[in-house]
């Protein structure tokens, strides 16, 4: 995954934005911020279906009030919105079915495990009728464990280990995306060991790479994945061959026994509103597609186009429904397959953040704040407001590692105090621990309150850490009214557990 450029874009008039800026916007709040009117105003889109307030001002998932999710689960907590969850997935697999029916007979989505991957939440997407993309050996476990049929199962991976591959092969996982011509000979000669048949998906990179409401389109691609189409200077043994990498891999693919070339794969980027980049990539490789059918006379049954497709972090960013999407990338894929006399591929998908981010939410509690004067573009002094709370980086480390937006509020109370121009930071010893860069808050939020943070649902307990020997928070999953745990709290118990000192005198 990469996510190399802070969520940027046209301010769209949101909930929030359409009031008129109130008194009090601060010189030091980015572009995109406008003061606003409410600061308890909950956005539609940032939150999860089941997000609203009660008549106290309290935030609710599901009719339960914040506070009594955090007095029974403590706090930091990941707390998902278990129908949430189902309906995002429901509405990329019926938009895409809907879209792709008559023209290929369907499509399958696949659910990005990466994203958000549980035994719970594996097992809900299958219960939708999706199928589950894994990118590690430990991924594989989750999905099986889960009860997920091998045969609807993705293996992916720049640099799948041996057992990796053989795990996937003998549980007879669906397809095995290749990453590079070094892995598909590897496989096939791990494959033709083993008496079994890879099932192969080649990961292209058609030159096109999509964040938020741009693309850029080259011709080569400096990066650790997948196969490109422009034709190689030399192979990977320094002869000198002019042609692609992935037209190679295809050749050697056709030509091994132990492999079962089912079609190709390629995934433009993450955090991709507009579907005009997903198009030219389906235009690329169904013109690579064809120009396989001309030289070996082979037409691939399936063509994944990935995922990355975006969500709401804050109120500037409006995501297309995935029918949107979908109906778009139909009539790409109609007029490329037309153009090139090509029978419509079996067509898949691999959404993982715009199905499990918008369904979590991040409950924390707030300790210190402290104000501080911060020098202001214009020369004068500002204001900036720190709130900390008992989380940070270790639960959700977006903001440093790619410097996303993300925004907040009182969870459980509507307060009515000017809101102030504040940063939601976190309790590690790192300058970058940040949790919201720029949010109004009120300004009498203080020690105690609780703070919710919408869109967590993806790339955060997933990529959750230890730091500074935090115990990671408990994920909670709401269905039917009521929460109950789906991961367990980390206690430092667990951490200390994997310790092997031989002085210890615990031991
Ligand atoms: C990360 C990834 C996805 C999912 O991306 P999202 O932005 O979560 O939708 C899908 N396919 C591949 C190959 C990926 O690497």
């Amino acid at each position: 995954m990469s996510e190399p450029d802070k969520t940027t874009g046209p301010a769209v008039v949101g909930k929030e934005s359409a009031q008129p800026p109130a008194a009090g916007a601060s010189l030091l709040a980015p572009d995109w911020l406008p003061a606003p009117g409410d600061a308890n105003a909950l956005t539609d889109r940032l939150w999860a279906a089941g997000v609203a307030r009660d008549g106290a001002g309290q935030l609710t998932v599901q009719g339960i009030p914040a506070a009594e999710l955090a007095e029974t689960f403590g706090t930091p907590l990941l707390v998902v919105d278990e129908d949430d969850f189902r309906a995002r997935a429901r509405a990329f697999k019926s938009g895409f079915e809907a879209a792709f029916a008559d023209l290929c007979g369907g499509a399958d989505v696949y659910f990005a495990g990466k994203s958000f991957l549980t035994l719970s939440t594996a097992r809900w997407a299958a219960e939708e009728g999706l199928r589950v993309d894994t990118a590690s050996g430990g991924e594989l476990a989750i999905a099986l464990r889960a009860g997920v049929d091998p045969a609807h199962i993705g293996l992916h991976g720049n640099n799948k280990s041996d057992a990796e591959m053989l795990d996937a092969l003998t549980q007879g996982v669906g397809r095995i995306i290749v990453d590079s011509v070094d892995e598909l000979r590897h496989l096939a000669e791990l494959a033709a060991q083993h008496g079994l048949t890879a099932p192969v998906m080649l990961r292209l990179t058609p030159g096109v790479h999509a964040h938020t409401h741009e693309f850029i389109a080259t011709a080569h691609e400096d990066q650790k994945f997948g196969l490109s189409l422009a034709p190689a200077t030399g192979d990977d043994d320094g002869n000198v061959t002019g042609r692609s990498p992935a037209s190679v891999a295809v050749e050697a693919a056709l030509a091994a026994e132990s492999v079962e070339l089912i079609g190709v794969h390629c995934h433009i980027g993450s955090q991709i509103f507009e579907a005009d980049g997903f198009a030219l990539a389906a235009q690329r490789v169904l013109a690579f597609l064809a120009e396989v059918r001309d030289a070996h006379g082979v037409e691939l049954a399936e063509l994944d186009l990935g995922g990355g497709h975006g969500i709401a972090y804050t109120a500037v960013d409006a995501p297309r429904p995935p029918a949107q999407i979908a109906a778009a990338l139909a009539e790409a894929v109609r007029a490329a397959t037309a153009e090139h006399g090509l029978a419509c591929p079996r067509i898949s998908i691999e959404p993982g953040r715009a199905i499990a981010g918008p369904a979590g939410l991040t409950l924390y509690t707030v300790g210190v704040t402290k104000t501080v004067d911060v020098d202001a573009p214009d020369g004068t002094t500002a204001a900036r407001r720190y709130v900390a709370v008992d989380g940070g980086m270790s639960d959700n480390p977006r903001p440093v590692l790619y410097d996303a937006d993300y925004t907040a509020v009182c969870a459980n109370r509507a307060p009515q105090a000017t809101p102030v121009l504040s940063r939601v930071v976190g309790k590690h010893c790192e300058s970058g621990d940040i949790v919201v860069k720029d949010v109004y808050l009120p300004s009498d939020v203080a020690r105690g309150d609780l703070l919710a943070v919408p869109a967590t649902g993806a790339y955060t307990h997933v990529m959750g850490s230890n730091y500074n020997a935090l115990p990671r928070p408990a994920v909670v999953a709401v269905t039917g009214g009521a929460a109950r745990t789906i991961i367990r709290r980390e206690t430092v118990a667990d951490l200390l557990d994997r310790e092997v000192d031989p002085q210890d005198p615990a031991r």
